[in-house]
């Protein structure tokens, strides 16, 4: 098996007849960015900065943050590094910013709305992106976007920042990209009006499963409907896709699902460029990719999206995987 996959070492990343995509990984940890290296990562997809901010006492400075980011843009020597602005809120606490207990933590006061919020919290991390950009191909990805205002609204912060930077004479990437996550039922209903203003897409897979089937991933009683093999969550998939192609965007997934061998034929028919993954599975992803040309992906794909349950999606994919 270990033999089998290293072949894959140091090759694009291609269906059987061409079609090339990206594949990247998700990191947690600055340090983890050399680890996407080893394993022949072509990129970053998702640099999850609340790590940055758990188990410390206060909030990392601006110095610190941009030294963060710095290192990994560095590390991945001008490959792309997307880095996820804080996604705190709902399963992921940071006691010293004392939020008040919710009631329904994952419908409340996270991510971007905290961030939105709390300029003190928010302005120091973009600065520190932007000042990085300048070592790097850094782009800015905002999570738990539910509509354009807030994508506008970091896209203004952003503007002033670069302002102040250029008053201080100091370096940063002018032409940085800012993408927004889609993890949201509503961003993905508008995802033909947010492909208009973003830099590009990443589907969260772990969240918009989660949303669109109104299941706490975290409970057992549940958990048999959280799955994104539910007709439901892949219409939501594959109109985003289409969304941004058709606007000439850059459409990944970071969230479990780019990982799943079973999806990969989906995906690419839908038209998917990016993949994000964990780094010890860059390798079975780029094999799982090969084996499709987009002829036989797109035949699976319109079969798989005419069903009606998640069990007749799940046994058809099984069905017609490819080792
Ligand atoms: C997701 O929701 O799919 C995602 C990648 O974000 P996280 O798992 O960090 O919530
Ligand atoms: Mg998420």
């Amino acid at each position: 098996e270990k033999a089998a996959l290293a072949q894959f070492v140091g090759k694009e990343t291609k269906t059987a007849d061409g079609v090339k995509v990206e594949l990247c990984a998700n990191i947690g940890k600055p340090e983890d960015a050399l680890k996407v290296v080893e394993c022949d990562g072509e990129g970053i997809g998702l640099f999850r900065t609340e790590f940055l901010f758990m188990d410390r006492p206060q909030i990392p400075t601006e110095e610190e943050q941009f030294a963060a980011y710095k290192r990994v843009a560095e590390t991945l020597e001008g490959k792309p590094v997307i880095i996820r602005t804080l996604d705190v809120g709902g399963d992921k606490e940071i006691p010293y910013l004392a939020l008040e207990k919710e009631e329904n933590p994952f419908l409340g006061f996270r991510a971007i709305r905290l961030c939105l919020k709390r300029e003190d919290l928010y302005r120091p991390q973009l600065k520190a992106l932007l000042r990085a950009s300048a070592y790097g191909d850094i782009r800015i990805m905002v999570p738990m976007v539910t509509c354009l205002d807030e994508l506008r609204a970091v896209k203004n912060m952003i503007a002033e920042l670069k302002e102040e930077l250029k008053a201080e004479g100091v370096a940063y990437d002018e032409n940085i990209k800012v993408g927004i996550m889609i993890e949201t039922p509503a961003a993905s209903l508008m995802a033909d009006v947010f492909a208009k203003e973003a830099d590009f897409f990443s589907i969260g897979t772990n969240d918009l499963t989660g949303y669109t089937m109104a299941v706490d991933r975290g409970n057992a009683e549940v958990a048999y409907l959280y799955s994104a093999y539910n007709p439901a969550v892949l219409r939501s998939i594959e109109r985003v896709i289409k969304a941004g192609r058709a606007e000439g965007i850059m459409v990944g997934m970071c969230g479990e699902a780019a990982a799943d061998p079973l999806l990969a034929p989906l995906l690419i028919s839908f038209g998917m460029n990016e993949f994000s993954v964990s780094a010890t599975s860059i390798l079975a992803t780029r094999k799982g990719i090969s084996l499709w040309t987009k002829e036989e992906a797109d035949t699976v794909a319109a079969k798989a999206m005419s069903l009606t349950t998640e069990a007749e999606v799940e046994a058809y994919l099984k069905s017609v995987a490819k080792h």
